[in-house]
């Protein structure tokens, strides 16, 4: 089976895992603050909080914000469930917005309607996570401006996105955002195992989402309430979690932080191979964006039912069928059962609805051979035909 993504381990990533592993700090040593470091340079931001995964990023990051009971947190339902239940782990409500059937990121006119009627219900979101489908970045400028209007903050959701840009800034600047997350779990662009990071301009929402990714405990005399007992001396601040990232993770992020614009271009080749190849093809292609680079993450496309005889489902076991590891990303959050259950139902976000019925997510990573994409390539013309 040729999966839809893989990571890339080179012997050199494997040599600084074990050179942690021989080491005196297994945990909060030295490597995770320059992995840190890393992040923030290749983004350029003043602060890169690292932690055990972008669920735990979304986390803290919520927390920072003040996300808490009464309060909403408003997302796309064409994303991993992470990017919603973030707000349920501090007690906050969540609701949608449905996507822009161009790009299949948030729809910012979608949301610009939301807020008027949620302004006159005085119901508007504290925070807003753009997610930034298949690497490709969502329309933050826009976005930023409603985020003005309405008094919401912003969290982009960039899990796929570390490498891409938006109006000629690496994502994760946070020039139109309060924080943004990214994830470094194998199938994402760069990976720690499992491993995610916050990036923030806001020095006080950076020492916010430390505390909470590490117990609420510091040991820094400036954020205590009075002077240390002594050198043992340490304070509960606030209640934390340990979301802590390890040094073996950090090693191995920081190997492959150096490689991030090579797996990044070496994706963008595989993605235009692909838009070349398969524009003969009953499918709807990756739209790009004016000033979006994506990083490609996913290559997803879209079925044009009415020109397919074969369904989305017969076309997708199909294909896997041939071999090719294909999926969908991602099933509407809205209709996963626990969302159910708070009362979303079929029919509430059309446009998301209508995306799931024909989207797949077809293999694109780094070591995807032109031969395994050939493969891909015939597999869709012959179960397309
Ligand atoms: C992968 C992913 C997450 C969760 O990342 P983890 O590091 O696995 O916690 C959140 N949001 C989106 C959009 C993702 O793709």
């Amino acid at each position: 089976m040729i999966p839809y993504g893989r990571q890339d381990i080179s012997q050199e990533d494997i040599d600084a895992v074990v050179e942690v592993l021989r080491s005196d700090f297994l945990t909060q040593g030295p490597t995770v603050p320059k992995f840190e470091e890393a992040v923030a340079g290749y983004v350029s931001v003043p602060h890169a909080v690292a932690v055990n995964s972008a669920t735990s990023a979304l986390h803290v990051a919520c927390l920072a914000l003040g996300l808490g009971p009464g309060d909403w947190l408003w997302t796309t339902p064409i994303t991993f469930v992470a990017s919603a239940n973030c707000a349920l782990y501090c007690n906050a409500s969540v609701d949608f917005v449905d996507i822009d059937p161009l790009t299949c990121n948030i729809s910012v006119t979608a949301l610009e309607t939301k807020l008027k009627a949620a302004s006159l219900a005085g119901r508007l979101p504290k925070i807003v996570v753009p997610v930034h489908l298949g690497g490709q970045s969502a329309d933050m400028q826009r976005i930023a401006e409603l985020g003005r209007e309405y008094g919401f903050r912003i969290i982009e959701d960039a899990s796929h996105a570390i490498g891409g840009s938006y109006l000629g800034a690496k994502v994760g600047g946070c020039r139109y955002s309060d924080i943004t997350v990214f994830s470094f779990h194998p199938v994402k662009i760069i990976t720690t195992a499992e491993g995610g990071c916050a990036t923030t301009c806001d020095d006080d929402l950076a020492v916010r989402m430390r505390l909470a990714a590490s117990h609420g405990v510091t040991r820094d005399p400036a954020l205590m309430t009075h002077a240390p007992d002594g050198d043992w001396y340490y304070q509960q601040v606030a209640l934390g979690y340990n979301y802590r990232m390890t040094e073996l993770q950090a090693a191995l992020g920081l190997q492959q932080m150096k490689r991030l614009d090579q797996f990044v271009d070496a994706r963008t080749e595989r993605a235009v191979r692909y838009s070349e190849r398969l524009v003969h093809l009953p499918l709807d292609l990756p739209v790009m964006q004016d000033g979006a680079v994506s990083a490609w993450h996913l290559y997803i496309i879209r079925l044009q039912l009415d020109r397919i005889a074969a369904s989305h489902k017969d076309v997708f076991s199909d294909l896997r069928k041939a071999g090719i590891g294909v999926n969908l990303h991602y099933i509407p959050v809205h209709l996963q059962p626990f969302y159910r259950a708070m009362g979303f139902k079929l029919g509430d976000f059309p446009n998301a609805e209508a995306y799931y019925r024909r989207a797949m997510s077809i293999p694109i990573y780094p070591g995807l051979t032109e031969a395994a994409q050939d493969r891909v390539i015939a597999a869709l013309e012959n179960v397309l035909r």
